[in-house]
């Protein structure tokens, strides 16, 4: 039997952890200083849930971020998408509404999944609760996960919830 695929896009600011998510998820690994200049263009990750494989596609931006915008092709055939912002900086969850913006602009289909991850959680510095974080998911229907990359707390969860909803999309 073949696997069924799945095209899921990571997506939000500069150093919140899309690399480093993708990477712990893929591999089971953590870099304490990621190189941000090396980036990942994308990981193919199987998984069976449910009694079904998977084979996900996940898209890093490997670095394109910085300049705010991601070429149209990134955004193609997804069905899911993972935006994450940084706990220990309010500004990342402030740059949360123009990244939905982008994605509405550029999506291919309308019925994407959406993840809303705060990662860093094991940071002590905190700027953004997490009543905050659930609220913003709430307003903009997207699903919700707090995760540190380095315990792994909520990493696996955040994957798995997100293609739980997806394969549940009529
Ligand atoms: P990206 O630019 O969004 O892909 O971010 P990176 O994955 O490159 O991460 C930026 C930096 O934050 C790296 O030095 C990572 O090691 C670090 N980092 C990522 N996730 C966590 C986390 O959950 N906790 C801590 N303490 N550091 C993290």
């Amino acid at each position: 039997l073949g696997a069924e695929s799945m095209k899921l896009l990571l997506i939000g600011d500069s150093a919140v952890g899309k690399s480093s998510l993708l990477l712990r998820f893929t591999d089971g690994t953590f870099e304490p200083h990621l190189n941000p200049t090396i980036g990942v263009d994308f990981k193919v990750k199987e998984m069976v849930l449910g009694g079904i494989l998977l084979q996900l596609a996940i898209w890093d931006t490997a670095g394109q971020e910085r300049f705010r915008t991601l070429t149209p092709s990134y955004y193609r055939g997804t069905q899911g998408v993972i935006l994450v912002y940084d706990v220990t900086r309010k500004e990342t969850f402030m740059r949360l509404t123009s990244w939905l913006n982008e994605l509405e602009m550029h999506a291919t289909r309308s019925d994407i999944v959406k993840m809303l991850v705060g990662n860093k959680i094991d940071k002590p510095d905190r700027e953004v609760d997490r009543r905050e974080g659930l609220q913003f998911a709430r307003k903009h229907s997207m699903l919700f996960v707090e995760t540190s990359v380095k315990t792994q707390h909520g990493v696996q969860c955040a994957f798995e919830e997100l293609v739980i909803r997806i394969l549940q999309t009529p």
